[in-house]
């Protein structure tokens, strides 16, 4: 392990010094890392970290150790789950098998995986074709590829119930994904890869992941049409990721008799979220923020880059874009929003926070509101659920180092609260810049019809609440306002309430891989989930 040619390349000193040499921690690979927990163990005295002497005693002592540490991953590596998470001490609902329902879950999810339907370009139809086929041979089942462009498809399946006595349910998930950069991964993200406790793979938790398990609940209730009440329909779309258009909205538009009799929707866009080993929180997504694009533009003189002009367009745009920056638009809740803090506030820990959060959810004055708020907005997923948000995204000016140049542009993207009037905050916007040569304008037209909230006493709400208490009894249930935007926008705006979640327990680490690099799941959360959509639409549709 000392000797050898690429010395450097390990971060070991040059051959001939001999004695102690440093490891730079930040540096290590995963031999290093090993190598020093090995001298740790063999010399627990010496600071490993810092300096390691390499004695002949010390290189037996590692040569003995190291293949012990090797079968064990490192600390920390992250490729574990706690079992315990997963567990669901209620018997398993009649009807579902959970060990052959979680590895069918997988083989379709792994299947999915490997259909690359990065969007752009989507390329949904032939996982539309995959679903036509996985569901042709069912009983009273009927199926449908709806093309929008070019290997592009949405596809529905309605499971019919023989004797309907209630409007139909329906499941939703997307199709497409967003791209992913295989050199920025450490798996091939096309292909399922399985390490540790987990499946790496593009889409495992957005949105394939959902789709498979949704898919098997379908089957298992085709298999028992007889006890249907209403019919389930499945619908997988295309396009999500940038904005539905040759999805949903083209689905509605063309096809709506497909779906339009629903009485509700199941979606993604809610979370359920682990912590301290259990399951903490289920929130179930009723209403979204409405997304927007605001550009900056600025204008002033060009000149030569030798004589510094007063009036220069590109510190104008960059002082303007920084006041939107720091601004904090007003604290604004709504009834969902109030309910999130007050059930958040049962499992926070942080006493303040705790108290921040009761104390918000039921003010009424706005200074108090203001001072829970100062509390809550330290946390950015807080503070996005509290206003209206403003992230600048964009920035582009200039084309030549000695050139002024006559103007910029910035891009900010701007989440509303689905009450606010997106005219006003652009009009705000352009107030809090201060530069008169810099100007806000919104990109496309605003939304005129903001889809209601989904009301919580529904069917389908008390069937996911009643679900998660019986998985996850520890679990507060929620209602919960999402800040990124998905397919509900046009479903929820066609009068269809809907309901998201996310229906792997998730610690945080692995929710923000979405869309992410190495985005994954749990596979024990595989069999989880397919088990809490059964439970709800065994209940919704039975
Ligand atoms: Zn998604």
């Amino acid at each position: 392990m000392a000797g050898g040619s690429n010395r450097e390349g390990k971060g070991l000193p040059p051959e001939g010094e001999t004695g102690t040499f440093p490891l730079q921690v930040c540096e290590w690979d995963r031999l290093s890392y090993y190598f020093v927990l090995a001298g740790a163990v063999a010399h627990p005295e010496t600071p490993a970290c810092h300096l390691m002497p390499i004695s002949p005693t010390h290189l037996i002592r590692c040569a003995v150790l190291v293949p012990i540490l090797l079968l064990s991953p490192p600390p920390g590596s992250g490729q574990e789950v706690d079992p315990q998470v997963y567990r669901v001490d209620a018997p398993a609902p009649e009807g579902l098998d959970r060990e052959a329902a979680a590895r069918e879950t997988r083989a379709i999810l792994e299947d999915l995986i490997r259909i690359d339907t990065q969007n752009p370009p989507g390329n949904e139809l032939a996982a539309a074709r995959y679903f036509e086929e996985l569901f042709g041979d069912l009983e009273g089942v009927e199926v449908h590829i709806h093309e929008t462009a070019p290997e592009r498809a949405n596809f529905v399946a309605r499971l019919s119930a023989e004797s309907p006595t209630r409007a139909p349910v329906i499941v939703m998930g997307h199709m497409d994904v967003v791209g992913a950069d295989p050199e920025a991964w450490t798996t091939p993200p096309f292909e399922p890869t399985e390490r540790g406790d987990y499946l790496y793979g593009r889409g495992t938790i957005d949105d394939k992941g959902m789709l498979a398990a949704a898919a098997v609940v379908f089957r298992l209730l085709a298999r028992d049409r007889a006890a249907l009440q209403r019919d389930v329909i499945f619908l997988a779309t295309a396009d999500e990721e940038t904005g539905g258009a040759e999805g949903i909205w083209a689905l509605l538009e063309e096809r709506p008799e497909l779906i339009d009799d629903a009485e509700f929707v199941l979606n993604e866009g809610g979370r359920i979220r682990v912590g301290d080993g259990r399951v903490r929180t289920v929130n179930i997504q009723t209403v979204e923020k409405v997304p927007y694009n605001v550009r900056v533009r600025a204008s002033g003189v060009s000149g030569h880059g030798s004589v510094p002009l007063p009036d220069n367009a590109l510190a104008a745009l960059a002082r303007a874009v920084n006041r939107v920056h720091e601004w904090r638009p007003p604290v604004r809740l709504n009834e969902t929003t109030r309910l999130y803090f007050e059930r958040l506030a049962e499992v926070e820990e942080d006493p303040d926070v705790r108290a921040a959060m009761e104390g918000i959810s039921s003010a009424t004055d706005p200074q108090e509101v203001d001072r829970h708020a100062r509390v809550l907005q330290e946390d950015p997923l807080h503070n996005a659920i509290l206003r209206t948000g403003a992230s600048l995204t964009m920035i582009e000016g200039g084309f030549r180092s000695n050139v002024i140049p006559s103007e910029g542009e910035a891009t900010f993207n701007v989440r509303i609260l689905p009450e606010e009037d997106i005219r006003e905050v652009v009009t705000e916007m352009q107030r809090i810049g201060g530069e008169p040569s810099v100007t806000f304008e919104l990109v496309g037209d605003p939304v005129e019809d903001v889809p209601e909230t989904s009301p919580v006493d529904t069917d389908l709400f008390r069937a996911m609440q009643t679900a998660a208490e019986i998985m996850a009894p520890d679990a507060v249930v929620m209602p919960f306002m999402s800040t990124g935007a998905t397919d509900a926008q046009a479903t929820r705006g066609a009068g269809i309430p809907t309901y998201g979640i996310l229906p792997f327990p998730l610690v945080m680490e692995d929710e923000l891989r979405m869309h992410g690099d190495d985005e994954r799941v749990p596979i024990p959360a595989l069999g989880w989930a397919t088990e809490y959509i059964y439970r709800v639409l065994g209940e919704v549709a039975r």
